[in-house]
């Protein structure tokens, strides 16, 4: 495709313009190697758009963007020839549209894809190469089921993996996370479970570590709506108007309640962030992991004005200062010896101080701490950006200091500092069965759980259920996910440890499409896509209106591709246990026993054929926007937090007592207070020198994650490039659209930069996702960012420290 003018009309118009209509036939052209090599028999190369359908089906945009989308399939002799959004109601706010981005717009380019998975194949070449044969449905099945059962009577079902993945998400039958919500999740545990893991990719860091701070499991902040109360918002490394870029998402929740508030919107990000470009009102350019040390001085200038909230800190936390230390950790620093220098590291985190770590002028960050301080309410929210850091867990109870000292916790416009909440519609999911296997291991540390695992402890790597890993990883399950190679740091040394076969003994992919983390595959199983059965969808992050999307069969399965719930149905009777899988019922049986249960609960949602009808489901939130901890502001004795002393948390014993307790790597720290901690490959580590740019491989409008990584008018419109800024491009000799090299001791990626002062100088951006592509020497040409990232657990998550890595660029 060669018109931008043609992408142009697929961001703004809801349906195709007539310009677009006039366009058809020569986009369909841009695919056409998918006609010629007759891959796709029966879709339309060329030609006008059919006057009328055969039929229109609703389904969805099921990817893990946090939004979740309608789309209405236009379907003619078995083919999908358009797409087209909601157009239910008068799209007033509440029953708003949810219009899906140009992601979604595109989705004809993922159904109908050369890297469709058509049969199921097994590896004949070397693990990684790529080189496959086809075999038949029933050699797959019994291969797999043959090495199950070897391979559970040798080493146990903690042999047994279901690795990450995301790549279909949202539905409730066919959804790929989390994997204990998968079929596979289902066929398992009815075969003696598998080996967990704990925490994610997206926010393992912010989800082990707020917590502390505020109790309970995953902590929420106001709801997006409740910005309509709010004066001021703080956006730390959030970016919905790319992540969450459609009518669903918080981009237009964002920009709906900013300008029914008139509330400024500061942004705080190495990038100058398309919701920086569109919604905000001031960019503060920071250095990636020093999030705490600028908190710390905006702490030092509100105690020292006295503009911060000493009654609410009084009265609702404690670790703030000496008086207010929990019992039996006098001895140790308050927050405010911390910041005034008055602790043990005698250091005052002033504004001078922080400007040498953060790159923000001293002098606007005392501005900002007394209009932070003094516009009430203020709104703070992180996106999972600063916490993917190697000091992750310090910058995000760093971040929720802000709120905190504030006094904006627990009343309208204010919040937590966490990630913004949303109204939704409860439905009961596909039961899938209680894992028998208690053990468990973070999501980032399969790797060590293959080639490490008797040595894997509690007290140094995580494992949970158990002091130790007893035995290794020997068998892995991949469905929808690409976070065996491409989305996990490290990706050459990743390489190395999965082509041992002599470690992992067998590696099932099922997925839609030829992904790089399928070439590792000793068994690939070609699933349908969302659009090949039948599903439902719920909303994900959005305002106060909660939606359900029926996921109505568009076209017939192509090629030999079958659903992963009918695939595990025939393992399961493999394996012997093919009636407790089943219990007798097809997806649909089981669609209908989502929807009937829901109903027990929610007697207002539609049957199963009314809602097949409507196609979508939308309910307005009819309460107050949502406040977090409200009850507890209101009467704290009668709320306790569950925190150890009931109150908020900003001195952590719980804390304090693991770092003292668990055996950490050299140089990483788990302390009681959220303060600034240097690190490897941070701002200050002398490998500078060497590799003098901060990388960060933040999210793309290209792709979500990896997926829509193939489709060529996502990768038209937006470009995998390196962002460079003009400082550190004149200093190299590079211009706009030169080949360049991005590298460091872990690896090489061969990609176009984009110099621009939307990045700030010391820092470059490499979006994640690009598709892993090494050449015979191992260099890679796509841009792939996780050749340069380091595979390094963060101190408490053992999250992935994706944002930490030091590189240099030359031209190529
Ligand atoms: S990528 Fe996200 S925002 Fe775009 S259509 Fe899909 S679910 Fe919606």
């Amino acid at each position: 495709m060669s018109d931008n003018g043609y992408i142009q009309d697929l961001i703004t118009d809801t349906v195709m313009s007539r310009r677009s209509f006039m366009k058809w036939s020569a986009v369909m052209g841009g695919t056409a190697a998918l006609f010629a090599n007759g891959a796709f028999e029966g879709v339309q190369a060329s030609g006008e758009i059919p006057a009328e359908p055969d039929k229109i089906v609703w389904n969805a945009c099921v990817v893990n963007c946090g939004s979740r989308c309608p789309l209405r399939l236009y379907v003619k002799d078995g083919t999908v020839y358009r797409v087209d959004t909601d157009n239910t109601g008068d799209d007033t706010w509440g029953q708003h549209q949810v219009r899906s981005c140009v992601r979604g717009h595109s989705i004809r380019q993922r159904i109908y894809n050369p890297d469709r998975l058509k049969y199921p194949m097994k590896r004949v070449g070397k693990r990684g190469s790529g080189e496959f044969e086809r075999i038949t449905w029933e050699e797959a099945y019994d291969t797999i089921a043959n090495k199950l059962k070897e391979l559970v009577g040798k080493y146990g079902n903690e042999s047994i993996y279901l690795n990450y993945g995301t790549g279909t998400l949202g539905a409730l039958i066919c959804t790929s996370w989390p994997p204990s919500a998968t079929p596979i999740a289902r066929m398992m545990n009815c075969f003696g479970g598998y080996l967990n893991h704990y925490g994610d990719y997206s926010a393992a860091q912010l989800e082990s570590s707020l917590p502390m701070t505020f109790g309970g499991g995953w902590v929420m902040n106001n709801s997006i709506e409740d910005v309509v109360n709010s004066k001021l918002m703080v956006y730390f490394g959030n970016n919905p108007c790319e992540t969450r870029m459609s009518g669903g998402g918080l981009s237009y929740s964002l920009q709906h309640y900013k300008r029914e508030s008139g509330a400024k919107l500061i942004v705080v990000d190495p990038r100058y962030t398309d919701t920086g470009v569109n919604s905000a009102d001031e960019w503060i350019p920071i250095r990636p992991g020093t999030d705490a040390a600028f908190v710390s001085a905006l702490a030092y200038v509100m105690i020292s004005e006295n503009i911060h909230d000493q009654a609410f800190l009084d009265k609702y936390t404690i670790g703030f200062d000496r008086d207010h230390m929990p019992a039996g950790y006098e001895d140790q620093d308050s927050y405010k010896d911390y910041v005034m220098g008055t602790g043990k590291d005698k250091t005052a985190k002033t504004p001078q101080w922080a400007a040498a770590i953060t790159g923000i002028p001293a002098t606007r960050i005392v501005e900002l701490a007394r209009e932070m301080a003094l516009t009430k309410p203020m709104f703070v929210t992180q996106g999972w950006g600063p916490q993917r850091q190697a000091n992750g867990e310090q910058n995000c109870r760093a971040i929720s200091m802000l709120p905190i000292l504030t006094g904006n916790v627990g009343i309208h416009g204010g919040g937590t500092g966490a990630r913004e909440s949303g109204f939704g519609i409860g439905l009961t999911s596909f039961p899938t069965l209680t894992n028998p296997v208690k053990t468990a291991i973070s999501v980032f540390n399969w790797p060590d759980a293959i080639r490490n695992a008797t040595e894997m402890t509690a007290l140094k790597d995580g494992v949970k259920g158990k002091d130790k890993l007893d035995v290794p990883i020997k068998f892995i399950w991949n469905y929808a996910g690409n976070a065996l190679i491409n989305q996990h740091a490290e990706a050459n040394l990743t390489h190395k440890i999965l082509q041992d076969e002599t470690m992992c003994e067998m590696i099932v992919v099922v997925d839609v499409h030829m992904t790089p983390s399928a070439r590792y595959a000793d068994i690939l199983l070609p699933d349908t896509t969302n659009y090949e059965k039948t599903d439902i969808a719920v909303n994900g992050d959005t305002s106060n209106m909660g939606y359900a999307i029926f996921c109505d069969q568009a076209i017939e399965p192509m090629f030999e591709a079958k659903s992963v719930y009918d695939m595990c149905a025939e393992i399961a009777t493999r394996l012997g246990v093919g009636d407790k899988y089943t219990e007798g019922k097809t997806t649909e049986d089981w669609l209908h026993y989502c929807v009937d249960e829901t109903r027990k609960t929610n007697p207002d949602f539609p049957d199963y054929e009314s809602f097949k009808k409507m196609g979508i489901y939308k309910v307005t939130n009819k309460a107050e926007p949502y406040v977090a901890f409200q009850a507890f502001r209101q009467d704290p004795e009668a709320n306790k937090l569950e925190t150890p002393s009931g109150k908020i948390e900003i001195f952590s014993s719980t804390l304090h007592n693991i770092g003292q307790k668990w055996e950490l790597q050299e140089g990483d720290v788990i302390t009681g207070l959220p303060i600034y901690m240097e690190t490897w490959e941070g701002v200050s580590d002398p490998l500078k020198e060497k590799y003098p740019l901060q990388m960060i491989s933040a999210h793309y409008k290209q792709r979500t994650h990896s997926t829509y990584g193939n489709v060529p008018w996502m990768a038209e419109a937006a470009p995998q490039e390196v962002w460079i800024n003009p400082i550190d491009a004149a200093a190299r000799g590079i211009v706009h659209g030169d080949k360049v090299y991005v590298f460091n001791d872990r690896g090489r990626t061969h990609v176009l930069a984009k110099v621009t002062p939307r990045i700030m100088p010391g820092v470059v951006q490499l979006p994640e996702g690009a598709w892993y592509a090494p050449d015979a020497n191992g260099v890679d040409q796509a841009g792939c960012p996780n050749v340069l990232t380091r595979y390094r657990p963060s101190p408490l998550a053992k999250g992935d420290p994706m944002h930490t890595a030091l590189v240099q660029i030359e031209k190529a």
